[in-house]
């Protein structure tokens, strides 16, 4: 089979003759027709994210048919030809964060397809059986693939704000996790502002729902957020810019008692007032990946239209390096995906 491979970091992708490996019982031989490319692909393949062993294929947002199982089950094998999305990460199932629904933190992680284990930019991926979630008619390959991709992040976050009825949100960013987040969060019943640097994505936040926006680079956005929330500022402030310089002013956005959930990141540091923290009860928490249920929860808000999420451009599997340099350079509206089998 054809599959892309990081043969050297900061060097352009290789397209590469791959084994088809056996399938071990427990898993399922998933035939790849949608991997979503994001920031932290690009971040790989120039030597600066995560450092898997070369020679890698990435891809940890994979969504394709079943083509094979390997179970005695015949409820199992019943799911073949089925379509689903792949969560990519194995948990461990035993540890403490797993046993409480929180899997996404595994402390013995087992596994992360495109991560540290080779993901989904070849035709065929071998993954477990519990890592499929199903699809449904109406939400297409690169729908699942982006349910997993730019939806289920968000939507965990958010759900750890608590309930957002009638609750004031800002949100950071006009990406796509982003953009996902304003439609997550409008379904919640929050009220949502947006802030960003590029006027052409704040008009789009607003199409797809946001209240309020605000361009970050004409206006002092803490005041703004102060003036049209009455001076209390809002409820929660929701980073998903990734950019350390932000987080301080986002501290400043929120009211008493408020929370300024981290999304975004980088390797940076930051300063911020120590006492405005504890004198104002702010809690400053972030959070990481998403479990199962959220790519099942995510899945069915894409398939009763409550997300959207964009998608700008499709490319085979031979044109790899081009899919990555237009994530690269952070210009197209909506997402990248690429599709191995055409
Ligand atoms: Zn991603
Ligand atoms: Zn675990």
């Amino acid at each position: 089979m054809r599959g892309i491979q990081i043969t050297d970091f900061g060097s352009p992708l290789r397209l590469a003759e791959l084994e088809i490996e056996k399938l071990p019982a427990g898993y399922a031989r998933i035939k790849v027709q949608s991997n979503g490319i994001c920031a932290t692909d690009v971040k790989m393949v120039d030597g600066v994210g995560f450092r898997p062993k070369l020679p890698f294929t990435p891809g940890h947002e994979p969504a394709g048919i079943v083509e094979e199982i390997n179970s005695d089950s015949e409820s199992h094998r019943n799911l073949e030809g089925k379509a689903v999305v792949i969560h990519p990460h194995v948990a461990c199932g035993m540890c403490e964060n797993c046993i409480s629904g929180n899997e996404n933190i595994c402390l013995r992680m087992l596994a992360s397809y495109g991560i540290n284990t080779n993901g989904g930019m070849q035709e065929y991926l071998n993954v477990p059986l519990r890592n499929l979630v199903a699809l449904p008619d109406d939400v297409s390959m690169d729908m699942g693939a982006l349910a997993g991709g730019v939806v289920a992040v968000p939507l965990r976050g958010l759900k750890q704000l608590g309930t957002l009825l009638s609750k004031k949100i800002l949100i950071l960013g006009t990406g796509g996790l982003a953009f996902s987040a304003v439609q997550i969060a409008k379904s919640m019943g929050a009220e949502v502002i947006v802030v960003g640097r590029k006027q052409e994505k704040l008009e789009v936040a607003s199409r797809i729902g946001a209240d309020f926006v605000i361009n970050s680079n004409t206006t002092d956005y803490v005041a703004e957020i102060k003036k049209i929330t009455g001076g209390f500022g809002v409820h929660h402030s929701v980073d998903l810019a990734g950019d350390s310089n932000e987080v301080p002013k986002l501290i400043q956005t929120v009211r008493r008692g408020g929370k300024v959930l981290i999304i975004g990141y980088s390797a940076n540091t930051f300063q911020t007032a120590y006492n405005k923290l504890a004198l104002d009860s702010i809690s400053l928490m972030g959070t990481r990946s998403y479990t199962r249920n959220d790519l099942s929860e995510s899945v069915g808000l894409i398939s009763r239209n409550k997300c959207k999420p964009i998608i700008s451009r499709i490319f085979p599997l031979e044109e790899a390096n081009e899919a990555m340099s237009m994530v690269r350079t952070g210009q197209s509206v909506g997402r990248v995906t690429i599709h191995p089998n055409e």
